[in-house]
């Protein structure tokens, strides 16, 4: 039987990352990420998986990024009985990030069956709460750097990848063969994670192309200062519809900075997402124990900076309630990043309409999701049932992206120690994707190819 990689997700889209090796009559996925975006993209997580759950003998994550894991508790309502290989941060993260995903998937089927507008006969939530708890207790740790032995003889590595804290690429040695998977890539200049690894010496490298046809702008703090100032200055709101896991600590690290600075009034910063809050416990409890992905020269600021006095934190839904009629200038951090649901809609709906407040995106903000939409100037807005006029300031600032860019991504590859047998791009909108692999093979040689929808490739 030939060993093979079958692209079961993540191909000409950023989300639903799933890559199946099939090797000595076992089968290992690598992330079991959910599809995110349009409908058409939602619809293939109700899809039968390819293969039967109980088939899979492993599944492996490279962080905790829904896009990455949110289909997990699927496959074990499925029948996948486990283990889940993981990092400790990518474990306690994916509890936190998974909870939330069947949380608001309950709440969303729940609340269409309450107002007749679902586009289901009876909405039902993809998975619920108590498969995302059976599907905890499939989680094994695995350190960055630590060897460990996989069905089928298959050897892992868990490289650091610099993304988000936990993540990290995932490398499967079959024999003589290494078969390097990117993962998510960070970049070498977040302010509290180390940057990745580099790639290690490999037959097939799968990496991802989210920002393969595009170059981060250099941080423009000042353009980002001169936003919040001229929003308090009109007695507005800012708006910052965060992706909870990561970009929301990257973003609240600036915005303390910039305030210790004196760049940006003192405004009340309200964090308010649960899922965020959790997060950011998980984070905070990285800083203080010294955990390696955490560059040392960060961590004092970075405690003060995300410690409890610096931030409000809204736990509870009256929290988050009261926050609709702030009563002043403040600074509200919600999710979800995309504004595909969360929070934020609600907050949304009630500052979208006044012209003072400012709806901030610092993230990626993929087709079909009302992110992409006000990114893309819509005038108005579906929520719950109803339009809203957009009336506030829309925009958006890409310095805190925790993806590499194209350069970064050329430069992550060309770090490998020889050119592989092939590289397939996945991970990316067509055009990111296709300006990668062609980067790669003019610039580095590479044969690289954009991997197809449900295409398999052997790798023996
Ligand atoms: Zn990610």
């Amino acid at each position: 039987m030939p060993s093979t990689i079958t692209f079961m997700g993540a191909t000409g889209t950023v989300t639903g990352s799933r890559f199946l090796l099939e090797h000595a009559g076992k089968r290992i996925l690598v992330d079991a990420g959910l599809f995110q975006g349009i409908r058409e993209l939602r619809r293939r997580n109700w899809a039968p998986f390819p293969v039967p759950p109980a088939s899979l003998d492993a599944v492996v994550l490279s962080h905790a990024h829904l896009d990455h894991c949110g289909y997990l508790p699927r496959l074990v309502a499925g029948g996948f009985a486990g283990p889940v290989l993981a990092t400790g941060g990518t474990a306690r993260l994916a509890g936190i990030v998974l909870a939330d995903s069947a949380r608001l998937q309950e709440e969303d089927a729940a609340y269409a069956v309450a107002r007749g507008y679902s586009k289901h006969a009876v909405p039902e939530p993809l998975y619920t709460q108590a498969d995302v708890e059976a599907t905890l207790r499939l989680l094994v740790e695995v350190d960055h750097g630590a060897p460990y032995l996989l069905p089928g003889d298959v050897r892992l590595m868990l490289r650091r990848a610099g993304h988000i804290l936990g993540s990290c690429s995932v490398v499967l040695g079959l024999g003589e063969r290494t078969l390097t998977f990117s993962g998510d890539l960070g970049r070498g200049t977040h302010p509290l994670l180390r940057g990745p690894d580099p790639p290690p010496d490999s037959d097939v490298i799968v990496v991802e192309s989210t920002y393969g046809d595009r170059k981060h702008p250099p941080a423009d703090e000042a353009h980002l200062a001169e936003l919040i100032r001229g929003t308090a200055a009109r007695g507005g709101v800012v708006l910052v519809p965060a992706f909870a896991v990561d970009r929301t600590e990257v973003f609240l690290l600036t915005l303390g900075r910039l305030r210790e600075a004196g760049a940006i009034p003192d405004l009340p910063v309200h964090v308010d997402s649960p899922m965020a809050l959790a997060a950011l416990e998980v984070y905070r409890e990285a800083i203080s124990r010294g955990d390696p992905e955490i560059r040392p020269e960060a961590a004092a600021s970075a405690a003060r900076l995300l410690g409890a006095a610096a931030l409000h934190e809204a736990h509870s839904a009256e929290q988050s309630k009261a926050l609709n009629d702030p009563g002043g200038p403040c600074i509200i951090v919600s999710a979800s990043g995309m504004a595909a649901g969360g929070r934020v809609v609600h907050h949304l709906r009630h500052l979208l309409p006044d012209p003072r407040n400012t709806v901030l995106l610092v993230g990626f903000q993929a087709v079909g999701t009302r992110g992409r939409d006000l990114l893309d100037g819509a005038t108005m807005l579906k929520m719950h049932g109803r339009y809203v006029p957009v009336r506030a300031e829309v925009a958006a600032v890409d310095e805190f992206s925790v993806h590499a860019d194209a350069e970064e991504l050329i430069g992550w590859l060309g770090r490998a120690p020889r050119v592989p047998g092939a590289t397939y791009v996945v991970h990316g909108e067509p055009d990111a994707a296709e300006a990668l692999a062609r980067a790669a093979r003019t610039r580095l040689g590479h044969l690289a190819v954009v991997a197809r929808t449900g295409e398999r490739v052997r790798c023996d």
